[in-house]
This record gives structure tokens, C-alpha cells and sequence, in this order.
């Protein structure tokens, strides 16, 4: 435990009655399994499984045994749940409470999608089963399909990339083979500087050249500068809308037309799309091509790297370039199959080893289901209404650069109070961990200084809104007052404090002191 008199000077008090009680206060180092270790302890309680036993000798050759027993710890089933579930507490999680960071959403993931996901009759399936054998799997997939083409307004779909910068990748595939089919090379997509760093790594990952367009005084793509930039050795134009800094590209009708106008594609990286979920769509807008984060916007928690889903979505013309096999429909044959794996003619070929994670998108339909047509749209009239919400209760603690109306996320920054205090962006997001809340993104979009960018999503309460208000006006106040260096402290009182970043991307075993 930090020492008392180091123990921040509460000024924020507790917002919402929740930085109290959150679990990553306080706590001692935690000890590892091996120190409950103890010689012959088991934590399973099998008792007879009926198989019968066969000797080990028989079954494996003397040259792959083992010669000495493996080195791990032996606990008790009670030991090792209370290890791992204490170890879960030193972490902030979205099951703990509100999550506002920008861009890269981490949303309601309805427990029930989870239920579903979990059925065996779906958990248990083997990728390799015959279609005869999993026609219900293939419904679903064809369902969760043409339901994300009419959320896009697109064609067809594939399911198989198996994140966002994998359908990304997908995507400027499919855009370099439709050149090629019409007998083009081409050589550049462009992009604003505004855009997701996932966005010119796929790019040049896809063998084309990175061109950048500013973005205007509004936030919004420079139309001269993209003007100047647009030729016939464009593939492509890589967009969100809204954009990275939350904004809605209003010049989009213009854009499309331009871009095409020179034969290039329209990808729209819809990563976060719960700000135009039937409100809007891509595919009306004028797009060709895109890609959805099924792990941000619908169902599936994203973060700590586990499987994802990046299904990629594209208009009419596109179609038979998608990658295969694709499940699809057939009509009732004589065994009563109703649908069958494809590949379309002019297919990039497969993406994904199978079908994609596709637990992840069996969440995904579920999420679809749960919400409704009308469920959809209103997560989005929420998302926006309480990004706005925070825009204007804000706006004196914070600069916003951008004070117009956004949509379901808002990039405030931290500049006058550097400017004044040499308080940063960082400071604050560590300072209010201790406060129960997760921190925004920070430092992205990269355009911004000192970006603070907050998503606080649709699900989370006005309640919880007003105290998450109420600990950045706080904190912003107190930077005022006890400035900079005492700022440059936090977090006092978490498992970990703060990380040498650098090192912490480039040595992967921390040999650090975490509680230093
Ligand atoms: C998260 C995100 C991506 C990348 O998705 P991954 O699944 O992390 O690869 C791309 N673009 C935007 C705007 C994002 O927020």
C-alpha cells in the first residue's frame, strides 16, 4: 500500500458514489500460484470417468516422454479460482464500470450474447463439418449477412477476416483485383490525416502507395486538397464518416462523386459504427467497400487481443471478387439442405484458415436480434446524444477544438491546461483511474494536441454521464491547483502506477517493479 501521506488528497470526493469502491485501489503485490503450491494438491475432483486407463508407455514412444515431472504449480481448485479471480480485480474492466474510450469502442456486450455464443450446438461444431451437417450454422451466417448488407446498404459480405485491419487488408484486395479486372494499374489511395493507423498500413500492405489529404479548419477532408490529389493512378479513397474526431464528413456526397469521377473506390472503415446504425448508411452514401468491427459495435468486448471479427461488405459490382468459400443459399434440395458453401468466380481467395471467428458473429446476430431494427437506431440517437451531452458540459473544464455538433464521440484537449499548468492529455487520463473510470484515448487523433477523445457509448446512465463530468471538472481544477509535477504522480493508489511506454512496446518481459 502507498504510504498514507502520498494517498491523493480526495478533492473530487466520489462522483456517482463508484471511485470508492472500485477494487483497483489498494492492495498488496499478489502472490504467485507457485507460493499456494503444494506437492500432490489437485484442482479437479474427478473421481472415475470410465474410460479405461491405459499405461502411459503404450501410448506414447520412450522418445516424446517426458523423463521428469513438469514444473507446475499443484493447487487446490478453491486455490486457483480465488488466484485468477483476485488477479481479474487489479484490472479496469468493462463489467466494472464506465469505459469512455474514443475510436477504438468498448461498448454493452449483452451478457446474453455471450449465452448464445456458449450453445454447444454451436461451440461444438468442427469447422470442417459438412454443410449437410451444419445448415443451421450456414442460416445463421447468411442471416447475419444480409442483415449487416442492409445495415450498409451493401451487396454481399464476407464473414471470414477475422479483425478490422484484416478486412481492411480484404478490402484494398478487392479493390486492387476490380482494377485489375478492368484491365488498370493503379498505384495510390488516399487518405485523410485524420484517419486510423490501421488504415496506411493496410494500405501499404496492399502494395499501394500512401497518399495523404489534410484535413480543414471543421475537421472535415480538405476538398481542394483532395481535388489536387485525384488522377487516374487512384485506387482509392480510404474514409470513416464520421471521421476520426467524431465528426460527420457533410461534404461525403461531393467526395464520392469526385473519386469516382476519376474511377476510383470508395472504403469506408467501419470499425465504429453505432453512430449511423439505421440512421445512415455507407452504401447510399456513395461507398464501395467496407469493413465492420464486429468486436467494437456489435456484442463482442474488444480490447486485450482476443478474436475479433472484420466482415467486409461491398456494392453490386464488387461481388464476385469476395473472398470464398461464402455460405449461401440454394432452395430446398431433395435432402432438405437449404444451404451450401461458394466461392464466387473471380474470388481474392480465402482470408481466414475456415469461416472467420464465427462465435464472434453468432454474437453479433444475436446482438442484431436483441436490439431490433428500432434498437439499432436508437443506440445510435444515444450514442450521439450523450457524446453532445459531454461535448457541452465540458467545454469550459477542456479546449474543444471542434465545438459542433458530433456524433458518438468527442475529441476534447488538454492544451491550455499544458499551456498554463504543464498539465497533460496523460495526467488525466491516470488521474482518473482513481476516480473508477477508464481513460479516454488519448494523443489520437494524431491532428489534435494533447487529444483527449471520449466515447462515453449509449449504454451508460445519466447518472453515470454526470459523474464522469464531474471527475474531469474536478481533475481539471485541481491541475490548476496543485500543477503539474503533483499531477505527474497519479495513479497513487492502482496495482500499476505508470509504465516507461517506450520500453513497456519493446521489452515484452518486465523486469520492473510494477508497483514503482
Ligand atoms: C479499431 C479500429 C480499426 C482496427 O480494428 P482492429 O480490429 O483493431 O484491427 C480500424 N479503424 C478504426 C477507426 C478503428 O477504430
Amino acid at each position: 500500500m502507498p504510504d498514507e501521506t502520498t494517498m491523493p488528497t480526495t478533492t473530487t470526493g466520489a462522483p456517482g458514489g463508484r471511485a470508492v469502491s472500485t477494487p483497483l485501489l489498494g492492495g498488496e503485490s499478489e502472490p504467485t500460484l507457485f507460493e499456494f503450491s503444494h506437492p500432490g494438491r489437485r484442482a479437479w475432483s474427478f473421481r472415475t470417468t470410465g474410460i479405461p486407463e491405459v499405461p502411459v508407455e503404450d501410448l506414447v514412444p520412450a522418445i516424446h516422454r517426458r523423463t521428469a515431472p513438469v514444473d507446475i504449480a499443484e493447487v487446490s481448485e478453491r486455490d486457483l479460482v480465488a488466484h485468477f479471480t483476485r488477479l481479474s480485480h487489479r484490472q479496469f474492466s468493462v463489467d466494472l464500470g464506465a469505459y469512455p474510450l474514443g475510436s477504438c469502442t468498448m461498448k454493452y456486450n449483452p451478457k446474453v450474447c455471450d449465452t448464445v455464443a456458449g450453445l454447444p450446438g454451436l461451440a461444438g461444431v468442427h469447422p470442417a463439418a459438412p454443410a449437410s451437417m451444419t445448415q443451421g450454422w450456414l442460416a445463421l451466417l447468411v442471416e447475419l449477412e444480409e442483415t449487416l448488407c442492409e445495415v450498409t446498404g451493401m451487396a454481399a459480405a464476407t464473414l471470414q477476416p477475422a479483425a478490422g485491419a484484416a478486412g481492411e487488408l480484404t478490402g484494398l484486395l478487392l479493390m486492387r483485383a476490380w482494377h485489375e479486372a478492368q484491365g488498370s494499374v493503379r498505384h495510390k489511395v488516399i487518405i485523410p490525416d485524420s484517419a486510423h493507423g490501421t488504415n496506411p498500413a493496410s494500405v501499404t500492405l496492399g502494395g499501394y502507395e500512401v497518399v495523404t489529404v489534410p484535413s480543414d479548419d471543421r475537421g472535415c477532408v480538405d476538398m481542394d486538397a483532395l481535388r489536387s490529389v485525384l488522377d487516374d493512378d487512384v485506387a482509392g479513397i480510404m474514409l470513416t464518416n464520421p471521421n476520426t474526431l467524431g465528426l460527420f464528413e457533410e461534404d461525403i456526397a461531393e467526395i464520392a462523386a469526385a473519386v469516382h469521377e476519376v474511377g476510383g473506390l470508395l472504403y469506408y472503415d467501419g470499425a465504429n459504427l453505432n453512430a449511423i446504425l439505421g440512421v445512415v448508411r455507407p452504401g447510399d452514401m456513395g461507398f464501395d467497400i467496407i469493413h465492420m468491427n464486429l468486436h467494437k459495435t456489435f456484442a463482442t468486448p474488444h480490447g486485450g487481443g482476443g478474436p475479433g471479427a472484420g466482415p467486409v461488405a461491398v456494392s453490386e459490382r464488387l461481388v464476385p471478387f469476395l473472398p470464398g468459400p461464402r455460405p449461401v443459399r440454394t432452395g430446398v434440395d431433395d435432402v432438405g439442405a437449404e444451404f451450401t458453401w461458394a466461392t464466387p468466380e473471380r474470388s481474392i481467395g480465402r482470408v481466414h484458415t475456415w469461416h472467420g471467428n464465427t462465435l464472434v458473429l453468432a454474437r453479433a446476430l444475436a446482438y442484431i436480434l436483441v436490439n431490433g431494427g428500432d434498437g439499432l437506431k436508437r443506440i445510435a440517437q444515444v450514442a450521439v446524444l450523450n457524446a453532445n451531452w459531454i461535448r457541452r458540459r465540458l467545454h469550459d473544464a477542456y479546449d474543444v477544438p471542434f465545438d459542433r455538433p458530433c456524433m458518438h464521440e468527442v475529441v476534447l484537449s488538454a492544451k491550455s491546461l499544458k499551456a498554463e499548468y504543464g498539465v497533460r492529455a496523460l495526467d488525466i487520463a491516470k488521474r482518473l483511474l482513481e476516480e473508477g473510470f477508464h481513460s479516454p484515448t488519448v494523443y489520437f487523433p494524431l491532428i489534435v494536441d494533447e487529444a483527449l477523445m471520449i466515447e462515453p457509448t449509449e449504454t451508460e446512465s445519466p447518472q453515470t454521464l454526470e459523474a464522469l463530468a464531474r471527475a474531469l471538472e474536478s481533475i481539471a481544477a485541481e491541475a490548476g491547483e496543485l500543477g503539474a509535477e503533483a499531477m505527474a504522480a497519479h495513479p497513487l493508489v492502482t496495482p500499476v502506477r505508470r509504465v516507461d511506454e517506450a520500453r513497456a512496446a519493446r521489452t515484452l518481459i518486465p523486469t520492473f517493479d510494477a508497483r514503482t
